[in-house]
């Protein structure tokens, strides 16, 4: 299960930077493009955050569409599904500019 790989990361990156501080909020920027199912990531997270500082934290997910920019005719696209076509002339190689986004954005921690 891939959530789960990805889940693993997030814990990890977020036990790093608590520095021992108990973690009580993770937010991340989930692209579209990804094909995270987001009840499976935040199933997963709880898992792997059990016995970790990020034990019992809240999940936060910011999915972000997909955009891309035809190589053929120049035209931004905003993707709503796959494959990938441009609207302009139903291309489909594009220049992917939004989409494959995979980050902790921002954490809480609990106060010292
Ligand atoms: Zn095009």
């Amino acid at each position: 299960m891939h959530e789960l790989a990805i889940a693993e990361s997030v814990v990890r990156i977020a036990s790093r930077q608590a520095d021992g501080r108990r973690v009580t909020k993770v937010q991340m920027k989930v692209g579209y493009l990804r094909q995270v199912v987001p009840s499976a990531l935040t199933f997963g997270f709880g898992l792997v955050a059990e016995g970790t500082p990020v034990e019992g934290a809240e999940l936060q997910m910011e999915q972000v569409p997909a955009e891309g920019r035809c190589r053929g005719c120049g035209v931004e696209n905003k993707l709503g599904s796959l494959p990938l076509q441009c609207g302009g002339c139903g291309g489909f190689d594009l220049e992917i500019l939004k989409g494959e986004e995979l980050m902790v954005e921002s954490l809480e921690l609990e106060e010292a």
